[in-house]
């Protein structure tokens, strides 16, 4: 049985505005945990694009998303917290004192205050029918790192953005690599997929991955074309892209107000329950913007609005982190 934890702040979700809501707990002297149902830190830029370069967090210019998560990282350790990986939070009970959260394997969190920032709820991968228990024995759903791919026979599967964006990366350091989608036309924006015809990516339309072979790791895959033979080609690899399910699933039954599966929060990220706040691309207000850097700003605003609810002798701003220092 997973031991219990009791803390100043619970955070739901370990990404970007959840990573940096732990810094601003540490900074306002709380003691705070982290949770999250994927097992690394970063959220939607760990799991979805962790070597795209992204061009609008203030104060860097162009920054790879692996090495914003880096810093995010490090400077939420700062605050110490107690990181609650690979465990979903499937359930709430507020007290007039306190918060606890239910984790699927039955953990018990337990604090002053509750921040979500679960994005756009638990995410899971869509599968690829036809690589069900492949999954680590050749096929992946992420690409967190090149180096595995180089010298071999890659298979990517998708239209969209992700499906491109590892083709692109992964040309120079691959044998091969064939792009399988099962439609002509593509979702991905125009100028990746420009950068792949303009590459040696082999790209095959209208067609499936039906079948992969291999003992124990893939060897080959069974591409059919619509309206043609099955035929079967070397792979070493397949990243299946086919995008992503996401699912709000247990916060919708809290009794939090949700409008069209978002949290709707007030100016100092409140929910309708005493003592729960969110953030980031979780929440609804009017005139929500969906970014990084909106995240980041309504992070310090709940953490210094719960800072207040955790003691009620604290203010809301927490004076300047240049000071002291
Ligand atoms: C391909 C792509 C490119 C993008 N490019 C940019 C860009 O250039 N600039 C920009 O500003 N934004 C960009 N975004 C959007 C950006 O990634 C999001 O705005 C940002 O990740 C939101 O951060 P967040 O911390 O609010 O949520 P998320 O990053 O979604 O993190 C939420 C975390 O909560 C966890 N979680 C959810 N429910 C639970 C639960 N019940 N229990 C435990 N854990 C839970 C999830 O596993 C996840 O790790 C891009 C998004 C994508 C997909």
């Amino acid at each position: 049985m997973a031991e219990d934890l009791d803390t100043d702040l619970a955070i739901i979700g370990a990404g970007p505005t959840g990573l940096f809501s732990a810094y601003y707990a540490g900074f306002r002297g709380l003691r705070v945990a982290v949770v999250d149902s994927l097992p690394e830190l970063g959220g939607q830029i760990t799991a979805m694009y962790p070597e795209k370069q992204i061009l609008d967090v203030a104060g860097f210019p162009s920054i790879k998303g692996r090495d914003l998560v880096d810093g995010l990282v490090e400077q939420a350790n700062t605050a110490d917290p107690a990181y609650v990986l690979d465990k979903t939070a499937t359930g709430l009970t507020c007290t007039d004192d306190d918060v606890t959260i239910t984790m699927d394997d039955g953990t018990r969190l337990t604090a002053k205050a509750l921040l979500i920032t679960a994005g756009i709820g638990k995410f899971s991968p869509r599968p690829l029918p036809a690589g069900e228990g492949w999954l680590g024995r050749g096929m992946e759903f992420f690409v967190p790192s090149f180096a595995p791919y180089a010298g071999k026979d890659v298979v990517i599967v998708g239209g969209g953005d992700s499906a491109f964006d590892w083709a692109i990366h992964l040309e120079p350091v691959a044998r091969s690599i064939t792009l399988v989608h099962r439609r002509d036309a593509f979702r991905a924006h125009e100028r990746s997929v420009q950068a792949v015809r303009d590459s040696t990516v082999e790209i095959v339309t209208k067609a499936q991955v039906t079948g992969l072979f291999g003992e124990p790791t893939v060897s080959e895959v069974e591409i059919t074309i619509d309206g043609q033979e099955p035929v079967r080609r070397p792979a070493q690899a397949v990243v299946a892209a086919l995008g992503f399910v996401a699912d709000l699933g247990p916060l919708q039954k809290w009794g939090i107000e949700v409008q069209k599966r978002h949290i709707v929060v007030d100016s100092a990220m409140r929910t309708n329950l005493p003592r729960v706040f969110a953030a980031g691309d979780i929440t609804e207000y009017p005139g929500k913007v969906k970014l990084i850097a909106v995240g980041f700003g309504e992070a310090a605003t709940a953490v210094n609005n719960a800072a207040v609810v955790i003691d009620p002798s604290a203010h809301v701003f927490p004076g300047h982190s240049s000071e002291g220092t």
